[in-house]
């Protein structure tokens, strides 16, 4: 079971509004403090330049949809997007070709495989199961949209800046490094072209896909990309409409179900929000109509997801009554301001 480490920490229950600024100010150096000393789980090294991140690394940031941003720690360290890049990107291609027919062509269920299951693929009639694992990702990466592969580049890199509100950029080591070992990825898409189920070159897509996943960003940044699916689709700090709110809705729920690799359940039964993780060690958790956690931290349990990361999402969840399935008596709160 994942270990939230919430012993004793009182659940707020859900309600349609943040607390106020220092609340959560005062929440999330909280957070801060109390996991900062937790040193399990591992930092990745399957992509060779991962290996070199800081394991002491911690950053905790807050975005709320009215455009308030809280910084703990290392927020402005820079780290490769990775997975979590899937979440924005599926977003982009749901924005040009509408729910019904992103929904048939990548699919919302969980695989519970790991994130790079060839047999998920197999099991499934060379069917991506959802955009949140390689073969679905590889699959949406594909269908961006652009003539050429330096105009789906563009509408990639172009689309995530606009979700963080400021000129993402490509760590060229990390492109370097993992491009040379993504043999698996390279596999992948050669499945989904067997199947007719990558319109695109294989080859040409995961060189996309990859670089994709090396864009850089921060703790920060994930906040805000998170805000703005918490926000119908509008960037809170720049107040640009990125996607529609429905897109905003249908990457949420594709998150809750898919987000956390083979421990989505777990995720969802003990912190209650739908989020997205990477194995560089950022998670962005999302609270529809509130705002957006962005944790980053390189240690990670073995499904992948960044252990101080997900015990202060748990935390903030608990405290800030963020948890989507926590409510109380209605009229045990009448008359009370919360
Ligand atoms: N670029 C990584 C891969 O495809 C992303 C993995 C992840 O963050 O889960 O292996």
């Amino acid at each position: 079971m994942l270990n939230t480490d919430t012993e004793g920490v009182l659940q707020e229950a859900a309600t349609g509004a943040l607390p106020g600024w220092e609340r959560v100010e005062e929440l999330a150096r909280a957070a801060h403090a109390r996991y900062r000393a937790v040193d399990d789980g591992t930092v990745a090294d399957y992509i060779p330049v991962l290996a070199e991140a800081d394991p002491a690394w911690f950053g905790i940031a807050v975005a709320e949809t009215g455009g308030a941003l809280h910084e703990v720690g290392e927020t402005g360290v820079a780290f490769s997007i990775q997975s979590i890049s899937k979440a924005f990107v599926y977003a982009l291609v749901c924005e040009e070709f509408g729910h019904e027919r992103i929904g048939e062509l990548v699919g919302v269920d969980n695989t519970g495989l790991p994130f790079n299951s060839v047999i998920a693929l197999e099991l499934n009639g060379g069917h991506p199961m959802n955009p949140m694992v390689n073969a679905g990702a590889i699959a949406s990466t594909a269908l961006v949209p652009g003539a050429t592969a330096a105009e789906k580049w563009e509408s990639i890199q172009a689309g995530l800046s606009r979700f963080a509100g400021r000129e993402l950029e490509v760590d060229e080591r990390v492109f370097v490094s993992e491009s040379a070992t993504n043999s698996r990825n390279q596999a992948l898409a050669r499945l989904l072209q067997s199947y007719g189920r990558l319109d695109a070159d294989p080859g040409e897509t995961v060189e996309l896909y990859t670089r994709q996943c090396s864009l850089l960003v921060t703790a920060s940044d994930i906040a805000v990309m998170g805000a703005t699916l918490a926000d119908g689709g509008v960037n809170p700090v720049t107040r640009e409409r990125v996607v529609s709110a429905d897109v905003a809705r249908d990457t949420l729920a594709v998150l809750a179900a898919n987000g956390l690799y083979e421990r989505s359940g777990e995720w969802l039964f003990q912190i209650g929000l739908p989020a997205k993780s990477g194995v560089s060690g950022g998670i962005v958790a999302v609270a529809p109509g509130k705002g957006a956690i962005g944790t980053f931290s390189p240690r990670l349990d073995e499904a992948g997801n960044s252990v101080r990361g997900e015990r202060a999402t748990a935390y903030l969840s608990r405290t800030l009554g963020l948890n989507i399935f926590a409510s109380i008596d209605a009229r045990a709160t009448e008359g009370k301001q919360r």
